[in-house]
């Protein structure tokens, strides 16, 4: 065989390497825009809980019911799923204090690496929010207890001795979360290619604006693994937050 044909035969074969080792590689930042800030779900991405209504329900021994069916099939708004659960603890106990709310978050843990990748991120310059259709009063404290740069979450509304009322108060839509995350694009100056948005549910895919990264993480229900899939979004099994880095900084491993 000619030299000249080994080496183009050489060539070949580096060339198919380098093509190789790129399409096995996490989905990063080096390809794209540079990151500027990650926007977190909350309940089962940053915290170990499923769900912050969930909690309560489980408190009062209640439970959502078949209205969780139609409200993930979008057959109810927001209010009405809200004010149902209301209703749901109201009838366990009619007068419900605020105080007593908080105590049924006692116990809520981080996940592992949440508080170590909000920091590193922070460390790095980027901003960090918490775009959650979660409960304010859970969903805050994490805010703070993470000392992220912006949050917002739902909740509830008091009557002035701090007692619960029947409405509660729609900040995220939990099928159009795209409303706060363009608006924290907004406020900051950011351009969506600049921005990765993390979410545990099928739902939390409307916080894929257009020209943005999405990873699907912790996903533990059928309907969020396939909406992953289907998105054709990355997707990181397990909990730990430090997971995340890779698919966000190309393949780079966590610092230490
Ligand atoms: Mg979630």
């Amino acid at each position: 065989m000619p030299f000249v044909h080994i080496i183009a035969i050489f060539i070949v074969f580096i060339i198919h390497q380098a093509i190789d080792k790129r399409v096995g590689e996490p989905v990063g930042w080096s390809h794209m825009s540079k990151l500027r800030s990650v926007v977190f779900d909350c309940d089962g991405v940053l915290i170990d809980t499923i769900s912050s209504w969930r909690i309560i329900h489980d408190y009062f021994g209640t439970s959502s019911g078949e209205m969780l069916d139609k409200f993930l099939a979008g057959g109810i708004s927001d209010e009405e799923f809200m004010a149902d659960d209301i209703s749901h603890w109201k009838q366990v106990k009619p007068e419900i204090h605020r105080d007593e709310l908080m105590r049924c978050y006692q116990g809520v843990k981080l996940n592992p690496g949440a508080r170590e990748l909000v920091e590193a991120l922070q460390e790095r310059g980027i901003h960090v929010a918490i775009v959650s259709a979660g409960v304010d009063l859970l969903i805050g404290s994490i805010a703070k207890m993470l000392n992220v740069d912006d949050w917002v979450s739902n909740g509830f509304q008091y009557s002035d001795d701090g007692f619960l009322e029947d409405e509660g108060v729609v900040r995220v839509p939990a099928h159009d979360k795209a409303i706060m995350v363009n608006k924290l694009c907004r406020i900051n100056g950011f351009d969506s290619s600049e921005i990765c948005s993390v979410g545990d549910n099928h739902t939390d895919l409307s916080m894929m604006i257009p020209g943005s990264m999405f990873i699907g993480f912790n996903p533990s229900k059928e309907m969020a693994y396939q909406g992953f899939r289907d998105a054709g979004v990355p997707i990181v099994e397990g909990h730990d937050c430090r997971d995340l880095w890779p698919h966000l900084f190309s393949g780079d491993d966590f610092p230490n």
